[in-house]
Formats: C-alpha cells, structure tokens, sequence
C-alpha cells in the first residue's frame, strides 16, 4: 500500500411515507404506469404550493436520532436552483444551512480490529426528481417519483478502506430498516449512493492530499467496492505520471460504469454558490418542539447493535450468527419466534435458519418478509432431531418438503415413514449382513485404515434407507469388529 483511501458517502434514502413530500399523491412510485401518480404541486405547475408531509420529518427526525444526531431548534427549508429536465420546477427543495440533523455517528467494524466512529455531518430532507428514460428514438421523462421524500445522509470522510465503506453502508441500511424510516430499495433505485474519494500519502517527506473525486449515484454495494477501487488507483496512476490530479484545485465529480468497469468524468465540482440557494419563500420555517423530539426517541426499537449482542448472550450463539440473523428485522424476528418454540435449541435454530433456510431464499432471491413457512415448523423440525425421531440426513429432506408443501414436519415423516430407527435389533441385523458382504472392508478396518469403518457406516446406513440413527449403527459396528 503507498496510499491511503480517505472516503466519505453521502446516501439518499426514500422514506416510507405513502404520500410524498409535498403533495398528497402516492410515494410508491416503483412499477406504477409513468406519470400516474402526479398533480400540480410535483409536476411543479405555476401557482402550486406545497405542504410538508409530517410523516416524513418525524422518519427524518427518527433517522437522525437513531444515528445519535442532535436535532437542531430551528430548521428550514431552502431551494436548490438548477435546471434540469426531470426537474419541472427549476429547484428541488432541500436543506441548505439549517437541516434537521446534525453531528451524529454510527459505529462499524475496524479494519485494525475492534470497532469505529463514523461520524454523520448532517441528514436533511429534500425532494426527489422525476426520471428520465432514455430511448432509440429519444428521451421521455416520468414524474411519478418527483417530490418522493428523500433524506440525504451525509458521513464524514472517516473510512480508510472500501471494506470500511461497505461496512458503514450496512449498518446505515440496517439502522433504517429496523427504525422503520426506509426500506432501502437499492435495487428500485429507493437508494443511492455518492461517494467521496480521495487518497492521502508522502511525498518527499510531506504529507499530499489530492482534491477527491465524487462518484455520483452508486446503486449496489458492488458498484461502491468498484468505482472506490478503481478511482482511487486511477488518482495514484495519474500522480504519479504528473497528470491533472496535480494541478487540480477542487474536487470531481464523476460517473460510474459498470460495464466498462471506469469511472468518467461528468463535471468540475459545482461549489454551493452555483445553486443560489435561498429560503423556499412557500414554506415556514420549523421549530421541533422538544417533546415531540423525545416521543420520536422514546419510540426508537432496539438498534441492530443491540439486539446482536442480546442474541449472542440470551441464545448463546456465535457473534457471525446473530450477525447474519440480525442483518435483517424480520428474519431476527422468525429466529428469535423458532428459538422461543424449540425451548433449549437455540443453537440449532440458528444453524437451520442461517443455513437450509438461508440458503433457499438466497437461491429464489427472496426477501425474508416471505419466508414460506412459520418459525413454528423449524421449531418442530429441531425437536424431532433433538428427540432422536428424525436423523439429521432425514432432517434436510424434511426440511425441502415443507418449504415446498408447507406441511408440518411431522405430518411429513408420519406420512413418508421417516422416523429414525434406533432399535438395536433392527440395526444389528444390517450390521450383520454388511460384515457377512463386505469382509475386504473389514480387514481393511483391522488393518487400521480409519475410511473403512466410515464405509461400512455408510452401507448400513444404504441399508436402513438412511433411517438408521448414526450413533447405534456406529455403537453396533465398533462392538462387532472388535470382537
Ligand atoms: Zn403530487
């Protein structure tokens, strides 16, 4: 390494309201026919007003508590000038100097171990834009997404390393998820991602810290990993073959492509002062008063954070597990159901659910909102294994069949005959003929080759139909060979 990457992300998050921010019309742009969901306020007709949605500053104001922010006295709204054709209205309205919520943090992994603070600048509302959508024979424009909340979450440029980034772009998501303030879409484009780069090195026995480039509208944790990796090695090449990077002022801002696999550039950086910025002359200025503030915090759930550790003292599972479980609120919430109904098990709740189920929704790209069967049925499946009723091999078949019926697990091995047989008599009597059978095997085992005996297992187990339990058959084999 002869660099050091300096990142800061600003993100942009839907809120999930169900009207928009200004207007009554719906919020749930996604897949709608375009402009259907439009009226005079966000299509930004002459003489419209607007009209804050006071759902969506209570999720703002949420959002910057849950990110431990101090939520200011006295906001405002401001327009921000710019023309461009998705933008009827010739400004957005945004925040300038006075947004609901500034100096907070939020706490990653560190790439040196242990856990770090990255701090959050501000996060203010504003308004999205419609959308264009560029064709053969030229461009149209749909304004069903113009005027959707949007907070805009600004970090400071705290992460040194794209692991770092991606780390702080998960715990972002899962703290609005959990507080109910996004559903952070990122594959509807419900979040975006403009990402601060720049690297730091010496030179000559001095620190150098090129002007950053700003990657705009990343939509995937793979396009940040990316963009970040490919801009920061394209501003050290350009160093170091004395290219424009030296004799640049001010910062970037540049696009992403991810079929080339390059960034390019889009603009020299607009400073503030090019959007004459000034107080939206429709809108009052707001003063949260601070017993709403402390009714919005006092109803904050537990953070991800906390509930990891919680899961990791109460079910005595790995720190990796309650990390994979509570990455998403409704998978921890099937977990911590299951857990509760196999009482004692929790530890191969986990293991199913991390697991087979995991894997299965991963597999149909399925959210866990739609998880085909209830923690009850994992919470069964687990006692009949626990009970020695079922093998784990058997297990696994059960477990396919009632994702794909939703039948209960024990219907399933009542009906399909699955029970695991633990009688010694029935298993000797294979045990018996795999020895008659197979007598090379046999010397092989006395002859102390270790895979022998994990074959004869396996052919009693062949015998059994796999219903044999493991631990008799293995019992009853070591007793017959070695006598
Ligand atoms: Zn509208």
């Amino acid at each position: 390494m002869t660099y050091e990457l300096v990142i800061g992300i600003e993100t942009h998050v839907e809120l999930a309201t169900r009207s928009k921010m200004f207007c009554g019309c719906a919020a749930t742009w996604f897949g709608a026919p375009p402009n259907t969901l439009v009226c005079p306020v966000c299509l930004g007709l002459p003489g419209a007003l607007p009209v804050p949605n006071r759902r969506a500053i209570e999720l703002a104001i949420t959002a910057g508590l849950a990110l431990h922010c101090e939520t200011p006295e006295h906001t405002k709204f401001d327009r921000k000038n710019y023309m461009y054709p998705d933008l009827p209205k010739g400004y957005q309205i945004s925040q300038y100097d006075l947004p609901l919520n500034v100096n907070g943090w939020l706490e990653i992994p560190a790439d040196g171990g242990g856990t770090k603070r990255v701090g959050i600048i501000r996060a203010h509302l504003e308004e999205d834009t419609g959308k264009l959508l560029h064709g053969a024979s030229g461009s149209l424009v749909d304004f069903n997404r113009s005027g959707v909340p949007l907070l805009e979450i600004v970090s400071a440029p705290d992460m040194s390393s794209v692991r770092e980034a991606l780390a702080y772009t998960e715990a972002l998501r899962e703290i609005l998820i959990y507080s109910g303030i996004s559903e952070f879409r990122l594959e509807e484009g419900g979040a975006r991602f403009d990402t601060n780069v720049s690297i730091r090195f010496e030179e000559d026995g001095k620190t150098v810290w090129p002007p950053q480039s700003e990657i705009k509208n990343l939509n995937s944790y793979r396009a940040i990993e990316q963009a970040v990796t490919f801009e920061a090695a394209r501003l050290w090449d350009d160093w170091q073959a004395g290219g424009e990077v030296r004799s640049r002022t001010g910062k970037i801002t540049v696009g992403w492509s991810p079929d080339s696999g390059r960034t390019f550039l889009q603009r020299r950086k607009e400073e503030s002062e090019d959007y004459r910025y000034f107080p939206e002359p429709d809108l009052v200025t707001y003063e949260p008063s601070r017993e709403s503030v402390e009714a919005l915090r006092a109803s904050l759930p537990e953070m991800p954070a906390e509930r990891r550790a919680r899961f990791v003292a109460q079910y005595g599972i790995t720190d990796h597990d309650a990390r994979v479980l509570v990455s998403d609120p409704a998978l921890a919430s099937f977990y911590e159901q299951a857990a509760a109904a196999a009482a004692g098990e929790a530890k191969a709740v986990a293991n199913w659910v991390t697991g087979e189920l995991l894997r299965r929704l991963r597999e149909k790209g399925l959210r866990p909102t739609a998880i085909p069967i209830g923690p009850e049925h994992v919470a069964a499946l687990v006692r009949l294994v626990a009970s020695g009723t079922v093998s784990g091999t058997t297990a696994k078949d059960v477990f396919a069949e009632m994702w794909a019926t939703g039948q209960k697990p024990e219907a399933i091995v009542a009906e399909k005959g699955l029970q695991q047989v633990s009688d010694e008599s029935a298993i000797a009597a294979a045990v018996d003929e795999v020895i008659a059978a197979d007598p090379k095997a046999v010397a092989d085992h006395r002859a102390g080759k270790a895979k022998a005996l994990e074959a004869l297992i396996g052919k009693v187990m062949g015998r059994m139909k796999g219903k044999a339990n493991p631990q008799v058959v293995r019992k009853l084999l070591g007793e017959r060979l070695s006598a």
